[in-house]
């Protein structure tokens, strides 16, 4: 059998990861009053705004510098000023979130001093927007390192310093809407004020009102992000984080360096164990106890994991996407007792293994690969020949072929109804999962026996 270790490619076939500039305009979404603004060519902007829509099935307005051949040689300076007086006239923003594309970064486009020009040309206008830029070249690193760059350029941008609040930052991570509304009610039950950065979980699954919104109601307001200065603690979900350059800051290493802000850094809470670490973590800032509610989903929890280690114990999995949510992923099925045979992301912050093995499994035997493709994984599955593959809905190709049942989690999901409601944390996110994984080993068990069974 070839090792799987062996590549013979080096070029990427079927990434396993997305452009950075998405990740950016899915954080600057997460801001109330915020228009996205990808500076570059048109193209970029489409494909961004296509891939979220068929994702969070609502409509996502981003708004692009829209280069021609003239700015790719000369620079975009004339289309950035076009772009953000359009943008400032038509939606009248309270905040514009810049980020780069591939084709600036390369041309060399200095963001810092084309915003201070377009600042100092319209000081005297009334209603000038706040402007924030992100670098997000795609060629060096992912969707989830311009997610985080962009928090950590709103909270650089926007904290303040001030008397201490009884107030939280919570960091979420990369998730889906309906984590974020779970994690906001889980803080709320503590009973202590909170600061999300940031929350998107309104814009990107919102109600439906009748009237279009230009700029949909929810997110983090601009008086939180400076709030976020003055909190009791910040938590950051995530072991990984934006850490593809090693020099990298986070959002709540910014505010501790900056605000001695004490940084309590969890993974992301999927699994009883790393759940319990985001409780304890709330009991400690706040001094009290879990309501009794998530109690009760724990124990609930527990119980269902007895009830179904007979379908799930020694199956086996290969688990990919975001290097955190691997993380977070692999942790759970540890509990469940299902095998990680093979965990891979397109991600390179060459971290995974080191955080699978640190945090997660000290026993040091699955194989881990980060900047994989899904032609790598496709390889590895028909050698590996899992159970189960866990992951967004790129795989599905994978699972057609091999015939190999896929667990639709995380993002993207293109090809099902509800990606953006998909609940993967806490106690009650975990049962979701865990329902999700038995049911789907289940089904496949039943759909391939000879007999027509309809009883356990
Ligand atoms: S050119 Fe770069 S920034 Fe634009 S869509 Fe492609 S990867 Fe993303």
């Amino acid at each position: 059998m070839k090792n799987i270790e062996e590549k013979t490619y080096t070029s990427t076939r079927n990434a396993c990861k997305v452009c950075t500039p998405l990740g950016a305009s899915i954080a600057f979404k997460g801001v109330a009053g915020c228009v996205p603004l990808i500076h570059g060519s048109q193209g970029c902007a489409t494909y961004i705004r296509r891939y979220l829509i068929s994702h969070y099935k609502e409509p996502v307005d981003i708004a692009s510098t829209n280069f021609t051949e003239e700015s790719a040689i000369f620079g975009g300076e004339a289309n950035l000023f076009t772009a953000l007086q359009n943008v400032s006239s038509q939606y009248k923003p309270e905040l514009i979130g810049i980020a780069t594309t591939c084709l600036s970064e390369t041309i060399g486009d200095d963001m810092q001093k084309l915003l201070h020009k377009y600042k100092e040309i319209y000081a005297r206008e009334t209603n000038l927007p706040a402007l924030v830029f992100v670098n997000t070249p795609s060629y060096s690193g992912t969707h989830t390192d311009g997610f985080h760059n962009a928090i950590h350029a709103l909270v650089k941008a926007f904290a303040c310093g001030g008397e201490v609040a009884d107030a939280l930052n919570l960091f979420p991570g990369f998730l889906s809407p309906a984590d974020i509304r779970h994690l906001r009610e889980i803080v709320s039950s503590f009973g202590i004020d909170q600061m999300l950065g940031v929350d998107y979980s309104d814009v990107l699954d919102n109600e439906h009102t009748g009237n279009y919104e230009k700029i949909p109601a929810g997110g983090t307001t601009l008086d939180e992000l400076k709030a976020m200065g003055a909190a009791k603690a910040s938590i950051e979900l995530g072991y990984i984080l934006n850490k593809f350059n090693p020099k990298a800051e986070t959002a709540g290493e910014y505010l501790e360096n900056n605000f001695s802000i004490p940084r309590i850094n969890l993974g992301l809470p999927i699994g009883i164990s790393e759940s319990d670490f985001f409780f304890n973590a709330l009991e400690t800032i706040t001094g009290k106890k879990t309501p009794g509610k998530y109690k009760k989903q724990r124990g609930r929890l527990v119980d269902s994991y007895i009830d179904g280690h007979k379908h799930l114990f020694g199956k086996r999995a290969v688990v990919y996407g975001e290097e955190d949510f691997v993380v977070g992923m692999v942790a759970f099925l540890e509990e469940l007792g299902i095998e990680t045979i093979l965990c891979a992301s397109g991600g390179n912050s060459g971290l995974l293994k080191k955080v699978i093995d640190e945090q997660v499994l000290p026993r040091n035997e699955i194989p881990v690969h980060d900047n994989y493709d899904f032609e790598d994984i496709a390889e590895a599955c028909a050698q590996l020949k899992p159970d189960l593959l866990i992951g967004n809905s790129k795989g599905y190709y994978i699972s057609r072929k091999l015939g190999i049942p896929l667990v639709r989690v995380g993002f993207p999901i293109h090809d099902r109804m509800g990606g953006q409601r998909i609940l993967h944390v806490g106690y009650e996110g975990t049962q979701q999962l865990f329902d999700l994984i038995t049911n789907t080993l289940i089904e496949y068990k039943q759909d391939h026996s000879p007999v027509g069974y309809k009883y356990m």
